[in-house]
């Protein structure tokens, strides 16, 4: 690296924690904020239904995707233009703040005219020209590290960003690629403690991506909160068996509320408190 260079991630040029406030809730403070809500957008019924769902359990922001990055060409693909504006109006509905992925430079303007927080997909954490375009815009970015980067290589991405004078930006874990087939990824709970001590940025959980199985979901969102997570994205469905994607690692309404019990108790007892 070169000497002169202050990284603007660095907690040691910037040692108070960024807050990223959307609405009323606020990334990187004492509370936890936990953002739910299905993999993809799939109708109006059903992401109302998330929503609803999520809010009445304590969640602070509904997710869903509309632009899917897919492994197979012939998976469903997401609701495209459509999406964002369902996922738009049923948030608005639930009166919370939405958080959607954009995967094309070309999507920025229509995604984040409706979005409350851009994301950036695991595979596309390293496309530094769609890194360097949300630099140049004011929404929140909430980007997830890829499957195979190392916690330098996902600070590095973060500071495309920051550098075009985003300072707006959510780092999020979920799961990295090793031997284990126990789990869909395995979750580096130590990168926790290790982001938290080397940026000031809010560091966000993702469980389901990491579990990959809904019954292993709870005990890691725990974990997360447990070792100093500043929020969780979950997935739920109102019907995961019935889910266009990743339903075997979705929560049902139910399910989710349950956990949402068990995480007030856990960030109680780590000082925190949730949502
Ligand atoms: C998602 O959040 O639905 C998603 C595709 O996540 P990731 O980029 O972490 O695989
Ligand atoms: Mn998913």
């Amino acid at each position: 690296m070169n000497a002169r260079i202050q990284p603007r991630f660095c907690r040691e040029f910037h040692p108070v924690g960024t807050r990223v406030a959307v609405g009323d809730t606020v990334f990187g403070g004492m509370a936890v904020q936990v953002i739910a809500g299905p993999c993809a957008v799939e109708s109006t019924g059903q992401i109302h239904q998330a929503a609803q769902a999520v809010a009445r359990a304590g969640a602070t922001a509904l997710r869903g995707g509309a632009y899917k990055p897919r492994t197979s060409p012939y998976s469903f693909q997401g609701l495209g233009p459509d999406g964002i504006d369902l996922l738009a109006d049923a948030g608005a509905a639930a009166g919370l703040p939405v958080v959607t992925e954009v995967m094309a430079v070309a999507d920025i303007a229509r995604v984040r005219a409706r979005a409350d927080v851009l994301q950036v997909g695991a595979r596309n954490m390293q496309n530094q020209p769609l890194l360097r375009a949300l630099g140049q815009q004011r929404t929140p970015v909430l980007l997830k590290r890829g499957m195979c980067a190392t916690l330098d290589e996902l600070l590095w991405a973060a500071e495309y960003v920051l550098a075009g004078g985003n300072d707006q930006v959510m780092l999020c874990l979920r799961g990295i690629r090793t031997f284990g087939t126990h789990t869909r990824n395995t979750l580096d709970i130590g990168a926790i403690p290790v982001l938290k001590a080397q940026t000031h940025l809010p560091v966000l959980v993702d469980p389901s991506h990491a579990a990959g199985k809904r019954e292993l979901v709870p005990a890691l969102a725990r974990a997360a909160v447990a070792a100093g997570a500043d929020g969780l994205i979950v997935e739920v469905h109102p019907d995961p068996d019935q889910a266009l994607s990743d339903g075997r690692q979705s929560l049902c309404p139910g399910g989710f509320a349950s956990m949402m019990q068990e995480l007030s108790t856990v960030a109680q007892a780590v000082g925190r408190t949730l949502g």
